[in-house]
């Protein structure tokens, strides 16, 4: 299987990367720096039409990994600054609907072509919790731009699925959090594996359990 990943120096995005490879798939792994394969900010339009122009063959499986969380730890009347707004927008929701555009006709060269974005349980509206206003409205939004790209995808044989990755212990987990980046890529590799058919639009924890919009 051919593989696009955006943001796979470190995080998850590294180590679905590196568990992907192993088991034989083909990842083009980028990251903002260049230091790990292509070089890719996905809020730069000229790098995404360049990188979708020399992927040479079909893209199975584009994972949408790369995202900030800008306003952790922000309280109501202190921060929530509206750059922060349009910096977490341009890439969380804007960088995730333009790197699909770009690589869906590498996409329509395949067999069983599928796209899998990181959203997070803190997008869901059922599961509303409070604070991060500015991540949460990011997460929400790019859940509902899956959910509404299913549609339109799905007559082409193109899935699309929305993912949580669990509380994972990375640089924006932090620490304390609940799994290693190592549980959390199996997992969701292995949901990525069921993506297909009928089963796009769906939203799902790294277990397999359905997360609530
Ligand atoms: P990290 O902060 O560890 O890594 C984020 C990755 O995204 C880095 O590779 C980073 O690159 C890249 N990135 C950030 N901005 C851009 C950009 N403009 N263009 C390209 N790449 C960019 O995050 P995680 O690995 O923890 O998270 C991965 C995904 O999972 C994110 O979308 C996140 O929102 C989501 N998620 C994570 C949770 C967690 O508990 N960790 C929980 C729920 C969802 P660089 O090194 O250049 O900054």
């Amino acid at each position: 299987m051919q593989v696009l990943l955006t943001g796979g120096n470190r995080g998850i995005g590294e180590q679905m990367t590196s568990q992907l490879r192993a088991r034989g798939d083909t990842v083009v792994a980028t990251s903002r720096d260049g230091s790990t394969g292509a070089a890719l900010d996905v809020t730069d339009r000229a790098q995404l039409t360049a990188l979708a122009d020399s992927f040479e063959g079909p893209l199975d499986l584009l994972i949408c990994n790369a995202g900030v969380y800008l306003d952790k730890g922000h309280s109501l009347g202190n921060g929530f600054d509206a750059q922060l707004w349009a910096d977490t927008f341009a890439i969380n929701v804007t960088g995730v609907f333009q790197t699909i555009e770009a690589l869906l006709p590498a996409l329509r060269l395949s067999k069983a072509p599928k796209i899998a974005v990181l959203s997070s349980q803190m997008g869901s509206d059922e599961r509303a919790g409070g604070g991060a206003y500015i991540y949460r409205a990011s997460k929400a939004a790019v859940l509902n731009l899956t959910r509404n790209m299913a549609i339109d995808l799905k007559p082409q044989g193109i899935a699309i699925g929305a993912y949580h990755p669990g509380w994972v212990r990375t640089d924006m987990g932090g620490s304390s959090a609940d799994i290693d980046a190592a549980t959390s890529a199996a997992g969701l590799i292995a949901r990525f594996d069921c993506l297909g058919g009928d089963h796009t639009g769906v939203f799902e924890n790294y277990d397999g359990t359905v997360i609530p919009f």
